[in-house]
Parts: structure tokens; sequence; C-alpha cells
């Protein structure tokens, strides 16, 4: 934890440097002292501690200073640290003033000038109001904070970048917290400009993108090297495999994600099928372990940074990323998964991220404790969805399409569902419209059997409908098919013969795609298996593979 602050104030300068001093000779190496000599300078180093959230334990303010007096100073510095101690440094004629400022600027302790010797006359008297400090201090957070809107969908997207990426922050809540608001003054921010995203060191972004943030967080976004053994394209459970497998193997590995790596696991509140982890674990706590561990064996990981374009060139095998550059490498693995299907209810775009939400990350649930929500899908993402935000919510809807749940979804989950008694399923149930101004507040529920439509209050709408490849940028290098999906292996031969401009005397290898050297493996791959310890599986096995078409060519 920092040090907090002590701050003086007095616009003597002599009588400045000498209470600086006996401060820091007895306080300096558990508070950082703090000097300034007017009340204005004041109110501005106190707005630099707020915006930086460290904390304070202790203003010692001269009464008598031109412009602005002690106690008119405390009272403009009070709303910013209420719990800071305040003392005034009074001289004999200024006791009456000290006396009043009790009650206006609730001041906890006034000293008389001069205070030598300090051991008699100021440091018993600053030791209990610190003591005191102590006794009520809870530490300050650190990490960055978000100042925004509830039901803003930009802020809620800065929200579960930075969760994804593993990077602690404050939200504040601009309608309810009067912090966010002074935030906002201090940064010159009005409500166009949210979210504001302010960082440790006090600097601050206003309605910033995802890249800008990466940026001032100094994430990886450029390659270190032109030229890589392997490039993976897609950070979830397949791509994370290959790189810690990859770099673990010796081969010089760069892995690229677009979003956060974790994939669709990342958004996985528990998985509980995965080897080796008897009570489950979340995807994020998944995702985190193996980034450490692709990092260890010195894979090398850029996030967030988009894969646009990826061509043959000879041997080499050449992705351009979203700024521009190019990377070429001996071999690819493409890992880039699926993305969700949106659903077709009236409404829903408008107020997508502003209560609806595409597989919502974990800590949306926070938002709607004590709330009424709704979940569409029937598969086990969904079910896992709502068993967690049952934690929270005071009610979970569950609409299905399918006229039961087992259809789509394993059955230890179902057992959970039925076991829970704030969560209720609706079979045969879509989403036909959602209302709201700023925010979800109803839906529209149509019964696709009986077509009954019934229009319900509700607080948030969470969607897990499936997902799909978006491999079109692929599909002029690799072969797809009908849906997109990635052909490796033996799906590549049509009637025993080898994909066009194959050129070697050998069958394309079990995750080789149509194109030599570039494989692919997970959700994103034809007939894939689908799921976490698959995609697992088949990173570490195109390593293999890719050892095996280098050491051929
Ligand atoms: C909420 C939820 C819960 C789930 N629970 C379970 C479970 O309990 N058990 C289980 O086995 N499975 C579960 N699944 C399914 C499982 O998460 C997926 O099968 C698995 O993540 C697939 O891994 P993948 O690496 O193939 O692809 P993905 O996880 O989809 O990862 C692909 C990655 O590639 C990135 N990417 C895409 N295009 C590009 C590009 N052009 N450039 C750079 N990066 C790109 C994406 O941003 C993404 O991070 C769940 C899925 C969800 C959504």
């Amino acid at each position: 934890m920092p040090k907090p602050f002590i701050l003086t104030v007095d616009d003597d300068p002599d009588v400045l440097r000498a209470v600086e001093r006996d401060l820091r000779r007895q306080y300096g190496s558990r508070y950082r002292i703090m000097a300034a000599e007017s009340g204005r300078a004041a109110l501005e180093a106190v707005e630099q501690l707020k915006l930086r959230n460290d904390p304070l334990a202790l203003f010692l303010v001269d009464q008598r200073m031109p412009g602005m007096s002690g106690v008119e100073f405390l009272e403009a510095a009070l709303p910013l640290f209420p719990n800071a101690k305040r003392a005034l440094l009074t001289a004999y004629a200024d006791t009456d003033a000290a006396i009043r400022a009790i009650n206006s600027a609730r001041i906890d302790h006034y000293l008389m000038k001069p205070w030598d010797p300090p051991e008699e006359r100021l440091y018993g008297v600053v030791d209990d109001l610190l003591d005191d400090w102590q006794a009520s201090f809870r530490p300050t957070f650190e990490g960055i904070r978000i100042v925004g809107h509830r039901w803003s969908p930009q802020s809620s997207e800065v929200r579960d970048f930075l969760a994804r990426n593993f990077i602690p922050y404050q939200w504040l809540n601009v309608e309810t917290e009067e912090t966010a608001r002074q935030l906002m003054e201090f940064c010159k921010a009005d409500v166009s400009q949210l979210p504001l995203v302010i960082f440790p060191d006090g600097s601050h972004l206003t309605r910033p993108t995802l890249n800008a943030v990466a940026h001032k967080l100094d994430l990886k976004t450029r390659a270190a090297l032109p030229f890589y053994d392997l490039i993976v394209l897609g950070g979830g459970p397949a791509g994370l495999a290959a790189a810690v497998y990859g770099a673990a193997d010796g081969l010089k590995t760069l892995l690229v994600e677009r979003e956060a790596p974790g994939g669709q696991a990342g958004r996985s509140s528990r998985i509980e099928n995965y080897l080796g982890f008897p009570s489950g674990l979340s995807g994020t706590d998944l995702a985190r372990r193996a980034v450490t561990q692709a990092r260890r064996f010195g894979a090398e990981i850029l996030a967030p940074q988009e894969v646009v374009n990826m061509r043959v060139e000879g041997p080499s095998r050449v992705v351009t990323l979203s700024d521009g550059s190019e990377i070429g490498a001996h071999a690819i693995l493409i890992a880039t998964g699926i993305a969700f299907r949106k659903i077709d209810a009236h409404g829903v775009e408008e107020l997508n991220g502003a209560g609806v939400y595409y597989y919502a990350p974990m800590t949306e649930a926070l938002s709607y404790r004590d709330m009424d929500i709704y979940i569409v899908g029937g598969a086990n993402s969904a079910g896992q969805a709502a068993i967690y935000f049952s934690q929270y919510a005071e009610s979970v809807t569950m609409l299905v399409r399918g006229n039961s749940l087992s259809a789509g979804m394993s059955q230890y989950l179902e057992d959970q569902i039925k076991a829970t008694k704030n969560i209720v399923v609706r079979l045969n149930s879509v989403v036909t419209s959602v209302t709201g101004t700023t925010r979800c507040e109803g839906i529209t529920i149509r019964n696709i059997r009986t077509c009954e439509e019934e229009t319900v209050a509700a607080c948030a709408l969470f969607v897990y409908a499936g997902a799909v490849p978006h491999t079109d940028w692929l599909a002029n290098v690799v072969e797809c098919d009908a849906q997109g999906y990635v052909l490796s292996g033996t799906h590549l031969l049509r009637d025993g013969k080898r994909p066009k401009n194959w050129g070697l005397d050998r069958d394309p290898f079990y995750l080789e795609t149509s194109v030599p050297g570039i494989f692919v493996a997970g959700d994103v791959r034809h007939r894939s298996a689908k799921g976490v310890t698959s995609g697992v599986g088949e990173g570490a096995m195109a390593v293999k593979l890719v050892h095996q078409y280098l050491s051929q060519t």
C-alpha cells in the first residue's frame, strides 16, 4: 500500500519549511509529507491526490493566509477527503476563529504557533490524530477507476475489456456516487464524455477507444520480431494451448488475440468438465493461468490486436494486423473460434450493452443484484449463466426455444437449475422485442407453440444463443465449409484427391488446412468437438503437426 499523505499549508515559507521538516523527521518513514504555500495551491494538490486515489491522513493548515484562510481551505477540501484529520495552526489572536471552525470545518484540533519543542507541542497531538485516522482507514483502491452511467454500452465495453485482460478496476456510478461527480469536475468532463477512465498516475481519458486504453496501459500490441516459427491466431483455449506447447517446445511463438486472452471460455463462470479441476474453475482463471504459462515459456502475446489478412509467400506465411503491420512465419495456426449469434428481436440492437448482453462477463452479475433478469438460451453456457446470476438476482427466467432443457444441456447443470429456487424455465419461448429508452426495461416473449405473447418487466436480457465462425476474410486463402468452418485433414480430400494447388507429395495432416503449413484448431474447425478440453487438445496436437511440417520443409 502506498504511504498516506500529510498535507501542510502555510503562506510563510520559513514556517512552512520548519513544519515540513519537523513532520518529515518524525513521520517521514510512514507518511509522505506534502507542503503548499497557499490554500489555492493546496486545493490543486488535493485534487491531484483524489485523481490518483492516494490516501490523505491529515491536513495541518495555517489559519491566517491571504486569499483563502485555513478554515476556508478546509471547508473546500472536506468533501474530497471527509475522513482526513484536520488541524489548524493558529496564532493566539486566532483562537476564537479556530474554536468557531470546530463546527463549520469540523476541525479536530488547533495548535498554537510556535510549536517548539515539537516533541512536546506537536507530535503528541499529531500522533493522536494519526492513530484515530488509522483506526478507521480503509485502504484506497490503487488501480484504474471508471466513471460512467450504469446503463451505458461504452462503459460496459471498457469494463468488459479490463476484466477480460485481468486488469482490476473500480467502477464509479455517476448517478449514485459523489466521488464520481468530483472526479468528473477535476477532469473537466461532462456527461457526454463518459465513460471517464482515470489511471493510477492521475491521468485520464474520456470516452476512449479500447485501443487508446490498451495503449495507455502499455498492453502489448506490436510484435517484437518480423518473423516467427509459429503465429497463432486467437487466444481462446485452443490458441493458448498452442502458444504454451509451441513455446515450450522451443518454437519462436507469437499469439495474436483481438480482444482478450480466454476466448469464449473467458466468459464462463465455471467450467466443471475440465480435467484436473474437480470443483471446476472459472474461464478467467483458466485463461490467466494459461497466459502466465505461455509467457513463462517465452511465447509473445499481442492483445488487443486483430489479424485482418493472411497470405502465402513462397515458404513464408504472412499475416497483416489491423494496424497495417505485417509479420511472417514458417507456420500459422488458425484458432479464431466462433462469434456470438445475434437474436432477431425488435429493439435489441439499440439496447445492446444497456441491459442487453451477449455472453456477458461475470462481472455484470453485480449490477443486477436483487433484480429480475432473463436469459435466452438452453445450452450449457446459458445454464451456467443462470446458476451464476441466480446468486445475485432476485429472479432468473430462462427462455428456451426447445421443449426441454435436456436437449442442449448437460445433466449436472439441468439438475442444478431444477434445484435452484429463483430460476424459472420457460420452454418453447423466444423474445420478439425489447423495450426501454436508455436501458432494457421490458421484453415481449412469444410461446412458439401457442403463439401467445406476453410483455414483462425485465432489467436485463442475457443472450446465449450459440455462435458462428467469422472466417470470410480467410476464405480466399484456406477452404471452408458452407457455414464458414475451416476444413482440415481428410475433410479436404474429394474422391481421394488432394486440395487444389496443394503441391506436396503427402495428404494434409489431421489439423492442416488446404494450404501446407497453415493449421486449424478448436471451435473454428469443421466438425471439431467444440469445448474447452477438445480445443486445448487440438491446440497441443497442432504444435506436434507443425514440428512434422517443419521437419519436412
Ligand atoms: C459462457 C460460455 C460457457 C462455456 N462453458 C463451457 C464449459 O463449461 N465447458 C466446455 O467445454 N466448453 C464451454 N464453453 C465453450 C468453450 O468455451 C469453447 O468451446 C472454447 O472456448 C473454444 O475455444 P477456441 O480456442 O476454439 O475458440 P474461442 O474460445 O472462441 O477463442 C477464439 C479467440 O480468437 C479471437 N479471434 C477471433 N478472430 C480473431 C482475429 N481475426 N484476430 C485475432 N484474434 C481473433 C477471439 O477474440 C477469441 O478470443 C463455453 C462457452 C461460453 C461462451
